[in-house]
């Protein structure tokens, strides 16, 4: 499939957000005429209107004008669902519409190594990114990863690289709409429900991330976690699939043998490292440095620095993140678990007696699926935000819970009513935007109230 011309090429961006200015910027940088069209006046800012200015682009907020309708092709916002009235409005008119990770995947000659998933996908960018490097290669790390994937292109356009790959997490919005995004090696971690909210059905959610293996041929790789009971039962067919499993009886190429990490290459299996030496807690880790592994057997074939890179790899925050204890009580952040599945993987991390904090936006999910994670270990669910009592009414009968609006006040509760070897765990299994700007705000929230509380050490 060949790309189209973009070179004075009228080019709608739709949306403000991260990725939104990155692709106004690189799509000026390959000289198209830039509009920035965003719905909402709010999102509006000087620094915003300072990059746009400096690019030429044109831009409104607070409306789509017509001009949008008039465009050669359109640079769609993850945020922005297929049933906005403007991408109705685009479709009518058979204008293209691409994911920013789409467009910027025309502009690089690098190996591309995507990752996605329902979870673990930051994880596990970060950690094939740390053993790429610490391999000596060139990598650039972008996509839903704080800085994205079009910015990280712009950035090693400077760069004079020897050996550079692009390590890009995509999530199931940047998918939507791609037409010939082709990663080398294209990873999906698991698939379990997410974002019932933007999808008409959990099917729909489940294809949207298929679609990376769509455009893969003989000479791209894509990595399956053989674990997964909704990947399996798909019979995935690609030229090349490699497997990655903790606990598959069929085997795979990146799996633990009586507790080493290892991997199988053209028949010979390399032991790397025990899983107990790596610095990651729970199950779901171990499955996410596996699929590194797999992910990077093709660019680094030395056990040994396959190892070192696992063994010095430092955790994500926000993700089961360990920030200090109080009276003996050990608190978590795992702010980042937005959906249930990465609740249940958080509290199967512990066995110690459990204060749970869970709330916050609901995102149409189904919560008497915790309940047997949590029967006989917890000792309280602290019930927040706006999804407290949706929460409540699926899990009151069988567990202990409390609605108590903050995060503040669950805190607290804890606190005087924990007992020394208690774990207080912040997974909230909802998004964070009715009382949070976003999942990051809300955890350095949880981290800073914990650490500045009396009685706190690390
Ligand atoms: P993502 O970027 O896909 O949201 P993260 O790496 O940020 O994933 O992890 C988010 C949360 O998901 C973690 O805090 C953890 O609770 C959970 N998680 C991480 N890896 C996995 C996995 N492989 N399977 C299930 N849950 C996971």
């Amino acid at each position: 499939m060949t790309r189209p011309e973009v070179k004075d090429k009228k080019v709608t961006i739709l949306g403000s957000q991260r990725s939104a200015m990155g692709a106004a910027r690189l799509m000026s940088h390959f000289g198209a005429k830039v509009l920035l069209s965003e719905f909402d006046a709010d999102k509006f800012a000087a620094d915003k209107r300072q990059i746009l200015a400096d690019i030429d682009a044109t831009f409104e907020f607070g409306y789509h004008s017509p001009d949008v309708l008039e465009s050669d092709f359109i640079v769609v916002s993850p945020g922005i669902p297929e049933n906005a009235d403007i991408i109705k409005k685009i479709r009518a008119k058979d204008i293209p519409i691409y994911s920013e990770i789409e467009v910027t995947s025309w502009f690089i000659d690098a190996p591309i190594i995507a990752v996605t998933g329902s979870n673990g996908k930051t994880t596990t960018v970060n950690l094939i990114h740390h053993l790429l490097i610490t391999a000596g290669y060139d990598s650039f790390l972008g996509g839903n990863v704080g800085i994205a994937a079009s910015e990280v292109l712009l950035d090693s356009l400077n760069v004079k690289a020897k050996k550079p790959v692009f390590v890009l997490e995509v999530s199931s919005f940047q998918l939507d709409n791609i037409m010939s995004f082709k990663p080398q090696v294209a990873v999906i971690l698991n698939l379990t429900p997410d974002h019932l909210d933007r999808y008409p059905s959990l099917d729909a959610y489940y294809e949207s991330k298929l679609g990376m293996l769509k455009n893969l041929d003989s000479s791209s790789t894509a990595i399956i976690n053989r674990d997964d009971p909704e990947l399996t039962r798909r019979d995935i067919i690609t030229d090349n699939t490699r497997f990655f499993a903790v606990s598959s009886m069929d085997g795979a190429d990146a799996m633990l043998a009586e507790g080493v990490i290892g991997m199988m290459r053209e028949g010979i299996w390399s032991s790397i490292l025990p899983a107990k030496a790596l610095p990651l807690p729970g199950q779901h880790n171990l499955s996410n440095a596996l699929a590194s592994v797999a992910a990077v057997m093709d660019f680094i074939e030395s056990p040994e620095i396959l190892a070192q890179g696992l063994m010095t790899f430092s955790p994500v925050p926000h993700r089961i993140e360990y920030v200090g204890k109080i009276n003996g009580i050990h608190c978590y952040n795992d702010s980042k678990a937005t959906n249930i599945a990465s609740t249940e993987v958080a509290i199967q991390s512990f066995s110690q007696p459990m204060w749970l904090i869970l709330g916050g936006k609901d995102k149409g999910g189904d919560f008497t699926s915790l309940i047997s994670q949590l029967e006989g270990t917890t000792r309280e669910i602290l019930l927040v935000g706006s999804a407290a009592e949706i929460i409540n009414t699926q899990i009151e009968s069988t567990l202990t819970t409390r609605k108590v609006e903050t995060i503040d006040k669950a805190i607290e509760h804890c606190i005087s009513n924990g007992q020394p070897g208690d774990v207080l765990l912040l997974s909230p299994a909802c998004a964070s935007f009715d009382q949070f700007e976003n999942f990051e705000v809300r955890g350095d929230h949880f981290r800073t109230l914990i650490q500045s509380h009396q009685g706190w050490s690390l």
